[in-house]
């Protein structure tokens, strides 16, 4: 039976941690593929159709149509429940943090790039329901898995982010606590991640996180060790009208903005 506490998911004994194959290296060759073969290979940069058709379920969350299969933590503004996945990416606890339709006006964010400065304090707000789930649960968390590594993941272990290139077309921020599987902390699972930090310093600088899209993803290829798509064809230099011979050379190259590189995930 579900025990919450101010609105908070309580663990209890039948919150079982995963199986043991989750955690092994079966975990990336194992069940139903998670990701569409090749579609954000392709194109990083872009929203898949398929991510559009497979958002029944979140919006139907987000419209407090249904439940999800698993917990319901934080009823409110954003909900959270945990991780759907049997390719999961946490050792020990993995949620789904999305925004509640009538939080957004009904306007859905789709993914990351929909995000806009305005959006900052939702996405703190959706940071904060997991600390607080998180410090709620402390104690069910140390009994099962020793102080040590809930104390940590209090501090270091706890990551927050977005998959790029998104299978579920309906924003929705993965929490990982503690040590990573095999397959969160592969190299795909890294380059097709953005953490909630990076998305905020982002918003700060650029307003939008689609200018930035826009600048990496469309004109600079794309940042986080992804093969980006191919550069556009160069047109052919035009020469210099006879005319214009006041001085007027060509602009400086713009190496474009610092690539950053993914955190770890
Ligand atoms: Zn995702």
């Amino acid at each position: 039976m579900a025990v919450y506490k101010n609105g908070v998911y309580l663990l209890g004994d039948l919150d079982q941690e995963k199986p043991p194959a989750v955690r092994a290296n079966e975990c990336i060759t194992s069940g139903p593929p998670l990701y569409i073969p090749g579609g954000w290979r392709n194109k990083p940069h872009e929203l898949t159709r398929e991510a559009c058709e497979n958002d029944r379920a979140f919006c139907m969350i987000g419209a407090r149509a249904v439940e999800p299969a698993r917990h319901m933590i934080f009823p409110g503004q954003v909900l959270a429940f945990r991780g759907i996945s049997d390719n999961d990416l946490a050792m020990y606890w993995h949620m789904l943090v999305i925004p509640d339709l009538a939080t957004t006006q009904q306007h859905r964010l789709r993914w990351v790039f929909d995000l806009t400065r305005q959006h900052i304090p939702l996405l703190m707000k959706m940071k904060a329901r997991a600390m607080v789930f998180l410090a709620q649960n402390r104690a069910a968390f140390a009994a099962r898995y020793g102080p040590g590594p809930i104390g940590r993941a209090m501090k270091n272990e706890v990551q927050c982010g977005f998959h790029i290139v998104p299978t579920v077309g309906y924003l929705h921020m993965h929490v990982l606590f503690g040590p990573l599987t095999v397959f969160g902390g592969s190299d795909e699972s890294r380059g097709r991640w953005i953490s909630l930090e990076e998305v905020m310093d982002i918003l700060m600088v650029e307003e939008t996180m689609e200018k930035y899209r826009y600048k990496t993803g469309a004109q600079t290829g794309w940042p986080l060790s992804l093969q980006g798509p191919p550069p556009p064809p160069v047109p052919p230099p035009v020469p210099p009208a006879p005319s214009a011979s006041t001085g007027t050379s060509a602009p400086p190259v713009c190496a474009g903005p610092l690539l950053r590189r993914a955190r770890t995930l």
